[in-house]
């Protein structure tokens, strides 16, 4: 028993309340929608990466239920020793093919595509330039591999040169730009078409995070690689059934196969973690029937008409968005406890939509993120409008 340990421990936690740090987690009583219950109330919810609204749909469900009878809970194996089913492979070629890609790998999470993804295909020789706002599992699978590491300042494309042209200087063998197609505190869609451009001025590989995209962005929902017209010009693509196709859970990595080939054999998130259980391969596999049917456009539009109407409605009564087109929209507050009374008044008045401060975003920059989804009515954009509005004028935010 070492109690200087659990007193340090103790002492951290205590420090985090007083700053406004804490993370608090509110209980949902029912499925995830965008109307949830919350302490026996119906609250609108404007926090879900639910962006097609498909994380209760009937066919998803259906989809996870129907694979659960046919094929079992789970697989109690890796891919490789016995846990690979049928249905894996139909989700990897259906994923692929969504995306114009050979071949997919499933992992656990997108935390664990990008976790794995970097250190069998790069070595000591070869660099990857990272933009200096992607994703937490990004910096870790950059820091799992023994490349040279470089940063551009985010989304700066003459900083990206600037960085191609020293690790080409530096005479390193491959390297490898990667970037969150939509980062995710900002809602900022990043600059794919002139990524491209520089990476084939520069011989460089390409990989893009479209967890925040896939799905709902772009032509049939084809992500943010679609969307700036590079679509089968990005080398790797990592995403998540998390998100947009279903909320389940489980990430991918699409590519051409030598990379997926050398994947299977060498990522370590996949090579000694379990096979997706069943009823998520069901779930995607509805999921991404649905976003590449008619009803995935509804969605799409209904997504856009919600985020056009919200902006629109925020920025007439004063608040500081930042400026952009995806769904995500963040409203701009300053300091942690503002974001946290913020979300706490809001709740109050019957919207769900969480405060994210330092170490999520930068000291100073705190926000509630708001995201539109396809779950919400027109109706509902608006009274969370109002709701904002009224919350925002009591805390002389507005
Ligand atoms: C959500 C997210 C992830 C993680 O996805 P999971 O499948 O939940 O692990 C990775 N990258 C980005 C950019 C994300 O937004």
């Amino acid at each position: 028993m070492d109690s200087h340990f659990y007193d340090r421990l103790s002492a951290e936690l205590k420090d985090m309340e007083s700053a406004g740090l804490l993370k608090p987690e509110r209980i949902i009583s029912s499925a995830q929608g965008g109307v949830v219950d919350i302490g026996g109330r119906k609250v609108l919810n404007l926090c879900a990466n639910n962006y097609l609204g498909l994380a209760s749909d009937p066919r998803v469900i259906d989809g996870a239920l129907s694979a659960t009878r046919e094929w079992g809970a789970g697989l109690a194996s890796v891919r490789f020793i016995c846990g690979t089913q049928d249905i894996h492979k139909h989700l990897e070629a259906s994923i692929a093919e969504y995306l114009g890609y050979h071949d997919a790998i499933l992992f656990a999470a997108a935390f664990d595509a990008n976790g794995g993804v970097f250190e069998p295909l790069l070595s000591e020789q070869d660099a990857i330039v990272s933009d200096s706002l992607n994703h937490a599992s990004i910096i870790d699978g950059v820091r799992l591999s023994k490349a040279k590491r470089y940063r551009f300042a985010t989304n700066d494309m003459n900083d990206l040169e600037r960085v191609l042209q020293q690790a080409r200087a530096e005479g390193v063998r491959s390297i490898l730009i990667v970037t969150d197609g939509v980062f995710s505190m900002d809602g900022t869609i990043a600059q794919l078409d002139r990524i491209v451009e520089l990476a084939e001025r520069y011989g460089a590989l390409t990989m893009v995070d479209d967890c925040h995209a896939t799905g709902f962005v772009g032509p049939d929902g084809r992500g943010t690689p679609a969307l700036k017209g590079v679509a089968g010009r990005i080398d790797i693509i990592s995403g998540t059934f998390g998100k947009a196709l279903g909320g389940a859970m489980g990430g991918f990595i699409v590519a051409a196969q030598p990379i997926v080939d050398l994947l299977r054999q060498r990522a370590r998130p996949y090579l000694f973690s379990n096979a997706l259980t069943p009823a998520v391969c069901g779930a995607s596999l509805a999921a991404i029937r649905i976003a590449c049917s008619p009803d995935g456009d509804e969605r799409r539009a209904r997504i856009q008409n919600n985020a056009a109407a919200f902006r629109s409605r925020m920025r007439a009564v004063g608040f500081d968005l930042i400026p952009g087109e995806h769904a995500i929209i963040p409203v701009m507050l300053g300091e942690a406890q503002l974001a946290q009374q913020m979300a706490a008044e809001l709740l109050e008045a019957g919207v769900l939509a969480t405060g994210f401060y330092f170490p999520v975003v930068p000291n100073g920059k705190a926000r509630i993120r708001t995201q539109m989804s396809a779950a919400l009515t027109t109706a509902q954009v608006h009274q969370a409008a109002d709701i904002f509005e009224h919350v925002g004028r009591k805390l002389r935010i507005i």
